[in-house]
């Protein structure tokens, strides 16, 4: 069994706030076998990653922006083009092989993909339904029903856009591959179960108001 983090941020993408260095020291202090580097439309991050040799098996990915909203695609070291509609987004990720999981699907101010286009769940390969940053469990017991429904596995991920809440949210993967690939196959393969526990709810309250005074351009002591 390996412990992962599917869904984390790094300085490589606008909103995170910490060094991949710094998250993977934190992955390892915190116990996990892999986690997933998952910035926002680059796979920068998960390039610089694989660079680096540590005790923590990296899985590269992108969480891409598509028309609709967010979709995780692990296994891919090329770019993807952020703004393409989802359906069409999924076809591209498809043809380079990736791993899609969709994130947060039933979130309504996160970009949540299933809200807006009903069969993505079933257009991909594993559901998010733990996600540490949802204010309320009911987003994510929502998206555990409806995977469960579509016969998709869950997976969990902090979500973290700091190192410190890498972990927060983990994929039991029953595989005894350490590296990457054997970690996506059983993910593929359905063996995996979620779980975690919620980032305290005034790191994404600070987050999202450091976000709108930058949108504002105004000085305000938070
Ligand atoms: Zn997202
Ligand atoms: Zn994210």
């Amino acid at each position: 069994m390996r412990t992962c983090d599917l869904h984390i941020h790094t300085s490589f993408s606008k909103d995170g706030e910490s060094t991949v260095e710094e998250v993977l020291a934190q992955a390892a202090r915190v116990g996990l076998d892999a986690v997933a580097i998952t910035d926002h439309d680059t796979v920068e991050g998960a390039r610089y990653a694989l660079s680096l040799a540590g005790p923590v098996t990296v899985i590269p990915g992108v969480e891409v922006s598509t028309r609709q909203g967010h979709l995780i695609v692990l296994g891919v070291t090329d770019p993807i083009p952020p703004g393409m509609d989802f359906v069409q987004t999924v076809a591209v990720a498809r043809g380079m092989g990736g791993v899609l999981i969709l994130p947060h699907p039933y979130h309504q101010w996160r970009h949540g993909v299933a809200l807006k286009v009903t069969s993505a769940i079933s257009l991909v390969d594993a559901v998010e339904s733990f996600n540490s940053r949802y204010i309320t469990g009911s987003a994510n017991r929502r998206a555990a029903r409806e995977a469960y429904r579509a016969d998709k596995p869950c997976v969990g991920g902090s979500d973290a856009h700091n190192g410190r809440y890498v972990g927060f949210g983990r994929t039991l993967v029953d595989t005894d591959g350490p590296d990457a690939a054997s970690i996506l196959a059983a993910i593929r393969a359905g063996k995996t179960r979620a779980e975690g526990h919620m980032t305290p709810l005034r790191t994404y309250t600070r987050q999202s108001l450091k976000g709108a005074v930058r949108r504002i351009k105004t000085r305000v002591r938070l």
